[in-house]
């Protein structure tokens, strides 16, 4: 299988652009206006990483350093990122685990509960789905351990299969980019796993089919909060509808409000996934920082997935 580095770098500094770019209006009602979200598309302002482009960078260096997944090397690299900005955005539960972990507490012992089905392991599963792009059920193994590891909650992990099957399929993908939506979109939901999750991914797919695809539509219908029955479905339709554009899968994506920066992340990752690290405006990629670096561990996680 062909495997495009172009489309790797696209998919991690499409995460990373899309976190940045949702993060100033994370917790808004959605839909946003228009407007709202154009003011800031357009300010050259310089934006800043949140929890969500963290641990994904974090992962990808974890499975660079472990060439494959290492939870013990993965838990300790999330601690030691989160110890050096605990303020980046981590939700209270992942933020104690990560405090505990950071301690010297073994990472299945530092856990308290399986937590909640949040979107905190699909957000940051990029990193998988392109080491392992080669091979779906791969893609699926890797996705369920990286979750485990701070999310074990089931729904949890199942958000975490179904984004990292999209960005698989994504970067897989070799028709035109206009017509990637259905074989993404039906990966994915195929890859959930879960009833529930299952069914808001067809909600989805009948959103997009019937064209009925405004933010308004999707925030009513979907929501686009921290759970992963939520925000994973939003951020793949928001994909869906518009394919060929990352400006406006992402755009769409944080128009919905409510837990941007993560729906614009896993937006931006399915979108940058197919389309390649060009296709991210270049206005964006000049406001975002550190991205040389999220572009070389691009290039690392594609040196393994084609050895
Ligand atoms: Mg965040």
């Amino acid at each position: 299988m062909r495997l495009d580095r172009a489309r790797f770098r696209g998919a991690l500094m499409g995460a990373v652009v899309g976190d940045c770019l949702g993060a100033p209006f994370e917790g808004a009602p959605g839909p946003l206006p228009a407007e709202a979200f154009a003011a800031l598309a357009r300010d050259r302002a310089p934006l800043a990483w949140t929890d969500d482009s963290v641990m994904t960078v974090a992962l990808a260096e974890s499975l660079v350093r472990c060439g494959d997944l290492d939870e013990h090397d993965l838990a300790a690299g999330f601690a030691a990122r989160w110890a050096e900005a605990p303020q980046a955005g981590y939700s209270t539960r992942t933020g104690e685990l990560l405090a505990r972990i950071h301690a010297g507490t073994p990472w299945r012992e530092a856990h308290r509960g399986a937590g909640r089905p949040s979107n905190g392991a699909a957000m940051r599963v990029a990193p998988v789905a392109l080491v392992a792009a080669g091979d779906l059920g791969r893609v699926l193994t890797l996705a369920e351990r990286s979750a485990a590891v701070t999310h074990p909650h089931p729904g949890a992990v199942a958000g975490a299969r179904t984004q990292a099957v999209a960005i698989a399929t994504a970067v897989r993908y070799l028709g035109p980019a206009r017509a990637a939506a259905g074989a993404v979109v039906e990966a994915a939901r195929r890859a959930a796993g879960d009833p529930v999750l299952e069914q808001r991914m067809a909600a989805a797919v009948e959103l997009v089919a019937a064209d009925q695809t405004g933010p308004q539509e999707v925030a009513d219908r979907l929501g686009a909060g921290l759970a992963v029955q939520e925000s994973v479905p939003a951020a793949i339709c928001a994909f869906a509808r518009q394919p060929d554009s990352f400006a406006s899968v992402v755009t769409f994506a944080v128009r919905l409000g409510s837990d941007t920066d993560t729906v614009a992340s896993m937006a931006g990752a399915i979108a940058g996934a197919l389309l390649g690290e060009g296709a991210i405006p270049r206005a964006w990629l000049e406001r975002v920082p550190d991205l040389e670096r999220v572009r070389a561990l691009a290039d690392e996680l594609h040196a393994l997935a084609v050895r």
